[in-house]
């Protein structure tokens, strides 16, 4: 009999044998970004961590049977502000940024999911759903144009954060001007000023709250209920025990997703991630750095997706080397079966490491075939492996601020300052490069370390 796939359920707390609703329908919804600024390595992390679930489940059940649906939170009070601060029309940051998402994660070889919707597609759906909410009591309405979901008629909430509503008590903040009835309830509904983006509605002219956006859109694509609902670890509360709430009274069903699968956080070379430490790492950092989309990938599933990821640039360098390695071995045959000890790994929980433990052991073991063949699984391309000349991180971060430096005399007009700082990269060997608005670098095979370092 076929091993089955067990999935750790953040829901149950425990590891379950994965059975779909329907096998010809396996269905997936995952918490997509929120279109505002670039996709930081922590974005990427379930963006690669479902890709490799999605890839499972088309393994497992054949591609025209699994659906997969990653939404675009287009409506959301941080894009108001970026918008606000750039002096550009929100539609430019949310496209702008939607483009931007879409180059970086086909950069890291993430497939498309089959459905990708935008929150402002689906405020109607919002809307009905909040009428329901509120038609049958669990929702209710300010004067000021607020609607609130109320949290005691839910006797389940908190199950997910495996929380009791007394204790999330102590951790909400009282607003004093708030209407709610409890601090813990939570907005599906809020107005809007003129200058704010917003939709007529029964409550006043308004915009959705963020959680309604995701029930709605799930609802609409996958139904009243699904197999999977995945996102970051940092989302099971409020987010999904929101979703959960919203659409299991709404749909007015016992379940909304079977299985709930977060992944865990990410540090930097074991700091947090922060603006106040200026360490934030977007992906197209990396892309600029001239790191490959396989090398990332690799290194992002190197650690299980349930424990914390500490990201180090060695071990994105060793990456590197790695794939070189396999992929000077590996022919570009067009076969898709999975070694049986590396889908032995991924059935326990998607134990990602484990499988590329498996594969050293096929390269050491010169079975090239069977590497070849986890390797087109695992989306190590052998297309996108950089035989460019690494470069360590201190320089690259030199580099950055240098071509800053650049761009800035460039804004100013001060073109011979620019074309100086040009050459001298050049002569170092680091290639600039003008891609519209963009600038990005690259390292030569001439890199001289020693001349970067004296710029
Ligand atoms: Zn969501």
């Amino acid at each position: 009999m076929e091993t089955p796939l067990f999935l750790y359920n953040s829901y149950s707390r425990s590891k379950e044998a994965f059975k779909p609703l329907d096998e010809k329908n396996v269905r997936m919804y995952v918490c997509g970004p929120t279109v505002y600024d670039r996709a930081h390595i922590g974005n990427a992390r379930p963006v690669l961590v479902f890709d490799i679930l999605y890839r499972l489940l088309r393994y497992l059940y054949k591609e025209d049977n699994v659906t997969y649906v990653r939404n675009i939170t287009d409506i959301d009070d941080k894009i108001n502000a970026k918008a606000f601060e750039r002096g550009v029309n929100i539609e430019k940051v949310t496209e702008e940024t939607i483009s931007w998402f879409h180059k970086d994660m086909d950069f890291l070889g993430a497939l498309r999911p089959n459905h990708e919707p935008r929150a402002t597609d689906y405020v109607s759906q919002m809307k009905d759903m909040i009428s329901k909410l509120i038609s049958s009591s669990f929702a209710y309405s300010s004067e000021d144009g607020h609607v609130f979901f109320e949290v005691e008629q839910f006797s389940d909430y908190g199950r997910l954060s495996n929380k009791k509503l007394n204790e999330l008590k102590e951790g909400v903040r009282i607003e004093n001007e708030s209407t709610k009835k409890n601090p813990l309830d939570f907005v599906l509904w809020k107005p809007s000023n003129a200058e704010e983006p917003g939709w007529e509605s029964p409550w006043g002219r308004g915009r959705p709250g963020w959680h309604i956006e995701c029930s709605a859109m799930a609802k609409d694509i996958l139904g009243d209920q699904f197999d999977i609902h995945g996102g970051g670890i940092d989302l099971i509360f409020p987010h999904h025990e929101n979703e959960i709430a919203q659409s299991t009274c709404s749909n007015n069903m016992k379940k909304f997703a079977n299985f709930w699968l977060h992944n865990g956080f990410l540090k930097i070379e074991g700091e947090k991630m922060s603006k106040s430490l200026n360490n934030f790492l977007t992906v197209f950092d990396l892309i600029k750095r001239d790191f490959s989309g396989s090398a990332i990938r690799y290194n992002m599933l190197s650690t299980h997706y349930r424990q914390p990821l500490d990201w180090k640039f060695e071990r994105l360098a060793e990456a590197e080397k790695t794939l070189i390695k396999w992929n000077n071995k590996i022919d570009s045959k067009n076969e898709t079966e999975l070694p049986r000890q590396i889908l032995n790994a991924l059935l326990d929980d998607l134990n990602t490491p484990q499988s590329i433990h498996e594969m050293h052991h096929l390269f050491n073991s010169k079975k090239f075939d069977e590497l070849r063949n986890a390797c087109m699984f695992f989306g190590f391309s052998s297309k996108d492996i950089k035989k460019n000349v690494l470069i360590p991180a201190d320089l690259s971060e030199k580099v950055d601020k240098l071509v800053e430096k650049r761009n800035n005399a460039r804004l100013s007009k001060n073109f011979s300052l620019a074309d100086k700082i040009r050459e001298d990269l050049l002569s170092a060997g680091i290639i600039i490069k003008d891609i519209g608005q963009e600038t990005t670098w690259e390292s030569s095979q001439k890199l001289k370390i020693k001349k970067l370092r004296e710029l």
